[in-house]
């Protein structure tokens, strides 16, 4: 039988729309509506596609989304700067600055200046250290998006065998976190990791996240799997696809994730709930 779609599209916009429900509340209750910084550093086509994404979704959930779009050569000085503004702005409760930075600024000095009650990508070390010590605040959009997606479907997590494939900062080691932190037994893989194929075929949770199409074959896939597919690929015909084989890996999982309308609805939509749980960490000033 051929798996069931997990439809990310239609779970996103109950949980962006529960957000609006709790902003309406807010603003009723006479709180202001929470704040989102959106940072974007130069013209990656790619990362204003994804700017917009997040400032439009802000839009429709009530949330008020502030832009500070920089050029190219913005020296790593000013962002600092900017991010220390923000840092102390009280009307700013989430702040983001979208990925990847140009070369001349180091990533890791600047996600460390934002303060961890307004990491609302949840990059932070405090964030993913709190994580790891099953505490979590602020966590990782898309490994928690992959998390509720997967409770909706009903998974249990406890007992099962989770696979990641991939292990970035942003997607596979947090979601490693994160599928420990919900019972799972889980084994992580990388780009030394020998005999991929064997892992993916012992996976119950399979989550792939590398940035190579078809890195995962259908037929690897344990018959019956839940398999997520994270990886966003442009292919020279301009479509996008993700890292797995979707038409076999279908045949045999039992739920599989559509690239796109899977997981990446469902990072915008933890976005905005992450900025929501900071501004009402803050109290709403
Ligand atoms: P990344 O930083 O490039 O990381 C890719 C990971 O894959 C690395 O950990 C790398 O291992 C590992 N890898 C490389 N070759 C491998 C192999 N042969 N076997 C197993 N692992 C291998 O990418 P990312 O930021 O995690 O993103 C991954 C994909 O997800 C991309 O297509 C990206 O566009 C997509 N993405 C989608 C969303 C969404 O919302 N849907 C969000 C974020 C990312 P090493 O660590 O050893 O180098």
């Amino acid at each position: 039988m051929p798996a069931q779609i997990i439809d990310g599209k239609a779970i996103a916009a109950d949980v962006r729309n529960q957000v609006r429900l709790d902003i309406e509340q807010r603003i009723s209750a006479g709180q202001r509506a929470p704040g989102l910084a959106v940072i974007l550093v130069g013209a990656n086509p790619a990362s204003q596609v994804y700017v917009r994404k997040k400032r439009e979704a802000c839009d429709e959930a009530g949330l008020i989304s502030k832009s500070f779009d920089l050029d190219e050569n913005t020296d790593q000085q000013t962002l600092l700067d900017l991010i220390e503004d923000l840092n102390d702005d009280a009307t700013i409760d989430g702040i983001l600055v979208q990925l990847p930075l140009p070369d001349h600024i180091d990533s890791t000095l600047v996600l460390e200046a934002i303060h961890p009650d307004k990491d609302v990508d949840g990059f932070h070390p405090y964030n993913i250290g709190r994580l790891a010590q099953r505490m979590p605040v602020l966590r990782p959009c898309t490994p928690h998006g992959i998390i509720h997606m997967l409770e909706t479907i009903g998974e249990k997590f406890k007992g099962r065998h989770a696979v990641v494939v991939g292990a970035s900062n942003i997607v596979g080691r947090p979601m490693n976190l994160e599928l420990l932190l919900a019972g799972a037994t889980v084994t992580i893989t990388h780009r030394f990791t020998k005999d991929l194929a064997t892992h993916v075929a012992d996976a119950d949770i399979l989550v792939v996240a590398v940035g190579k199409p078809g890195i995962v074959k259908g037929e690897w896939v344990k018959p019956g799997a839940t398999v997520i597919d994270v990886g966003i690929n442009r292919l020279p015909d301009g479509k996008l696809t993700g890292d797995v084989d979707y038409a076999t890996a279908a045949e045999r999982a039992a739920w599989i994730t559509p690239v796109p309308g899977g997981v990446g609805p469902m990072t915008v939509a933890m976005l905005l709930r992450n900025t929501l749980q900071a501004a009402e960490k803050h109290g709403g000033l």
